[in-house]
């Protein structure tokens, strides 16, 4: 343990779009923010190769560059942004305690958790090798189906999210072959006829991926099996998405705030408050619907500005800066 602690007023754990931007909105309320970049700085979206729909983009940005841009405008305004990984939270009383790589002790008014959700992966080393090059793997079809517009695409998953993301890309892409491991769906009824009802989609059930193809550079196909046949063959691909679901970066929340049994952070609806005053999460942490860069943004706003608030309400000597509240 560290000798001396230090207080700050608003701590922002994560370092995404939520983080970021909660980070912009409570440096301009004059809440000193400290923001701590965790694990994977810039967050998910550094996995991403181009962004096109995050608005005021027209001709797109790589993720990498706006989450960069993103620091460049937290900074701007004075956030103190860290390297560093939080490791241990005390909710318990009314002072914050958070712990920095399990050493520097960190007492805070507010807490921001902005500490998003990873996606799952299959974990096949050919998997890792073109998601790291970005040369065709995906966990997430609404940011990356437009770049395989009439391409055939695999897509492995039989969950909603699966159904969902293979539905939309089958209205970009030739042709959607989704790979099911068991010989039924997860999903609800409701998502997986639709996909059953979509002729461009080809379900092939107790399938399971053995190899990402590739020319070592970008994908060209996927070799899978059937595990009941043990039978292999390969299919043509440009890409490879996974839609195996999302684990929330909330483990070391759960002895003091409420999660649901997935682990997503459960926050007073329509606000960014949670269960503990003074400790609010914006972002994928809580949020296993939307999951886009522009709502774990819109969250971030909402975060700083609920603290904001809060502080006011505790300090009369900190004046609210907005005028959003009544
Ligand atoms: P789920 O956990 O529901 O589904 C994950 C799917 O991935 C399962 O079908 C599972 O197979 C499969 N899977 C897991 N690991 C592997 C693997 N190694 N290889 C192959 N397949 C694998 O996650 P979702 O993200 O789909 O959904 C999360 C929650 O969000 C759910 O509650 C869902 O209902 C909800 N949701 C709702 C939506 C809506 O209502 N519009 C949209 C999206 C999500 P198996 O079935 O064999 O275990």
């Amino acid at each position: 343990m560290s000798d001396t602690i230090e207080k700050i007023k608003c701590l922002i754990i994560g370092s995404g779009p939520a983080g970021y931007t909660a980070a912009i909105y409570a440096a301009r309320a004059n809440m000193k923010p400290v923001l701590y970049q965790g694990a994977q700085p810039g967050g998910q979206l550094t996995t991403t190769n181009e962004v096109e729909n995050f608005p005021g983009y027209p001709d797109g940005i790589t993720g990498p560059e706006m989450m960069m841009e993103l620091q460049k405008q937290a900074e701007r305004f004075e956030t103190d942004v860290r390297d560093g990984w939080i490791t241990k939270v005390d909710f318990s009383g009314d002072v914050h305690k958070v712990w920095v790589n399990d050493t520097k002790e960190i007492h805070c008014d507010t807490v921001i958790i902005s500490t998003g959700a990873s996606a799952k992966y299959l974990g096949l080393d050919s998997e890792q090798k073109y998601l790291k090059l970005g040369g065709g793997v995906s966990a997430c079809a609404v940011c990356d189906g437009f770049f395989y517009r009439n391409q055939e695409v695999v897509i492995v998953g039989a969950g909603d999210s699966a159904c969902e993301e293979a539905h939309y890309l089958s209205k970009l892409c030739k042709k959607v072959t989704m790979l099911v491991r068991r010989d039924e769906f997860r999903a609800s009824k409701i998502m997986a006829n639709r996909v059953k009802n979509t002729p461009n989609i080809e379900i092939l059930f107790n399938t399971e991926t053995d190899e990402v193809l590739g020319d070592g550079q970008v994908v060209t196909g996927v070799r899978v099996f059937n595990n009941q046949t043990k039978e292999k063959h390969e299919i043509p691909a440009t890409g490879f998405f996974v839609a195996i679901g999302h684990k929330p970066n909330t483990d070391i929340f759960k002895d003091f705030l409420e999660l649901d049994e997935t682990g997503y952070i459960i926050n007073v609806p329509g606000t960014s408050k949670t269960n503990v005053d003074g400790v609010f999460v914006s972002g994928d942490a809580a949020d296993h619907v939307y999951r886009q860069a522009i709502t774990a943004a819109g969250t971030g706003c909402m975060a700083a500005l609920d603290a904001e608030r809060y502080l006011a309400g505790k300090d009369a000597t900190f004046e609210v800066s907005t005028s959003t509240y009544n």
